[in-house]
């Protein structure tokens, strides 16, 4: 059999989107995933279901506040069956749309968990392939937490939050990142009691700390409870259901959590085990991401690794910017991606967005900023709406040079696609300022925070 230009191995939105590009580029390609079906984590267990059940959730939620609106709807009820089934279709039709999308560009699907015997070889069962390139892409998975045992019945990971058989009394979510918070917020919407237990003393680690505070405040009004500074020691099976023994951070005492179901969403580590890195000599890092340099090749020559699996933010489109750059580098071409301005979203409700610096990260580098900050309080259109909380905030140089962004509020990953752009184009508060935005239109939020980092808001 002649040489593959590239075998990509991983069907995730890293390894698909660049199996796609490569073959646009005229290499001859093939992809192999394991799973029983493309789209990887994102489209199988992760952005996808979970973006389904966030929008069904909401959807059912909206009943019960219709009234200040003038709209009373009785009776209302839920098809968790009917739930589940509509996400499972939409997860169906988008991996059988990407089977549809290699048939067309001419990338060949290989099924099959896929090792590197050696440099230029790929083996799936009993078949050797052979590769010029090969490009690992094979993601990640939820980190486990030593001593708990993860069923998927009762104490679940992401994957098993997105397919519980009914809405739990209960629900424990141990972890307040990104994962913990949206599933946490589709089983409270439901209806389920929900409490995330967090070590830290804070949400949404990573996020800029006055924003997830505004985050924290407005699930708390949604129903969520916190429970920060205490770390998971124990959980035991009771007739009951579930007995949680939590340690107070830094504090000699424990307390007691009964539950019906655990979620556990501390994070999540790289898939790498059967691929053969030691005997090949690929170099991990000491959470065990593969290192790459600039143009994503491993210690090994011939070998590329992407998306979750390398060191970087996990996220699925930094994956796909990873696959596009590195296959465009393969094929001769300049790839690049600007990882400060790869933005964030927690789709909870308000969403949390968020691109570049923190206002945490200026102070401990001690750099000279100036901010800017809006709240939807203040924005016609959210008032209109209802949906006032929250704020936009804008960090820029001195001179103006936007650092960062960060929002929280309804239909913040959508508005925060603006300040990326700026960003990536290295425009100013008084450009963005400068620019029209619609009005009444949330959109304004952004504008009106660039001038307050000028000093001179309208609406403030
Ligand atoms: P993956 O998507 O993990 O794909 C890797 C694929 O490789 C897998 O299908 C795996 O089966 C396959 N594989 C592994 N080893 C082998 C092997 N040896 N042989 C063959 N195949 C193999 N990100 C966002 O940007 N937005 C979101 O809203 C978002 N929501 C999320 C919600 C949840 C609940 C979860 C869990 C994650 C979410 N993420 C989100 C993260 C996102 O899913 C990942 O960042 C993204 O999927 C990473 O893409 P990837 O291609 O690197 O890896």
């Amino acid at each position: 059999m002649s040489a593959f230009d590239l075998i990509v191995i991983g069907g995730g939105p890293g390894g698909y989107v660049a199996a796609i590009r490569a073959a646009q580029l005229g290499l001859s390609v093939a992809c192999i995933e394991g799973r029983g079906a493309l789209g990887g984590t994102c489209l199988n267990v992760g952005c996808i279901p979970s973006k389904a059940l966030l929008t069904s959730s909401a959807k059912f939620a909206e009943l019960k506040h219709l009234s200040s609106h003038g709209v009373s709807v009785e009776g209302a009820s839920l098809d968790l069956g009917a739930m589940m089934g509509r996400k499972d279709k939409v997860v169906g039709d988008l991996t059988k749309g990407i089977a549809f999308l290699f048939k067309k560009n001419g990338v060949e699907h290989i099924e099959g968990w896929a090792s590197i015997p050696a440099p230029g070889q790929v083996k799936v069962g009993d078949d050797v392939y052979e590769a010029k390139n090969i490009l690992i892409a094979t993601g990640s998975e939820p980190t486990p937490l030593p001593g708990v045992e993860i069923d998927e019945v009762d104490v679940v990971s992401s994957t098993g939050a997105l397919k519980l058989d009914r809405v739990p009394d209960h629900l424990v979510v141990i972890g307040a990142g990104v994962i913990g918070l949206e599933l946490g917020q589709v089983w409270a919407r439901l209806g389920a009691k929900v409490t995330v237990v967090e070590y830290l003393d804070r949400i949404l680690p990573g996020i800029d700390g006055e924003i997830a505070k505004l985050s924290q405040r407005a699930l708390s009004k949604r129903g969520l409870k916190f429970q920060l500074g205490r770390a998971l020691k124990s959980i035991d099976k009771t007739d009951a259901g579930l007995s949680l023994t939590v340690d107070r951070v830094g504090k000699d005492n424990e307390e007691t959590i009964e539950a019906d179901k655990v979620l556990i969403a501390i994070g999540r580590r790289p898939v790498t085990r059967g691929l053969g890195l030691d005997d090949l000599g690929v170099a991990v890092n000491a959470r065990g991401f593969i290192e790459v340099d600039g143009a994503f090749q491993t210690s090994v020559p011939g070998i590329y690794a992407i998306g979750d699996c390398v060191p970087g933010p996990m996220l699925a489109h930094k994956a796909e910017e990873d696959g596009v750059a590195c296959v465009e580098t393969l094929a001769g071409q300049h790839g690049h991606v600007d990882y400060n301005t790869v933005p964030g979203v927690v789709y909870t409700d308000p969403e949390v967005a968020s691109v570049g610096l923190t206002e945490e990260a200026l102070k401990e580098a001690g750099t000279d900023y100036i901010s800017g900050k809006f709240t939807f309080m203040a924005n016609s259109r959210a008032r209109s709406t209802g949906e006032t909380d929250g704020a936009v905030k804008v960090l820029a140089s001195p001179e103006g040079t936007i650092l960062g962004a960060h929002i929280c509020g309804a239909h913040g990953g959508d508005l925060i696609a603006e300040l990326v752009l700026a960003m990536t184009k290295g425009a100013t508060v008084e450009e963005v300022a400068r620019t029209c935005h619609a009005h009444p239109a949330l959109g304004e939020a952004v504008k009106e925070a660039c001038l307050d980092a000028l000093g001179r808001a309208i609406h403030a």
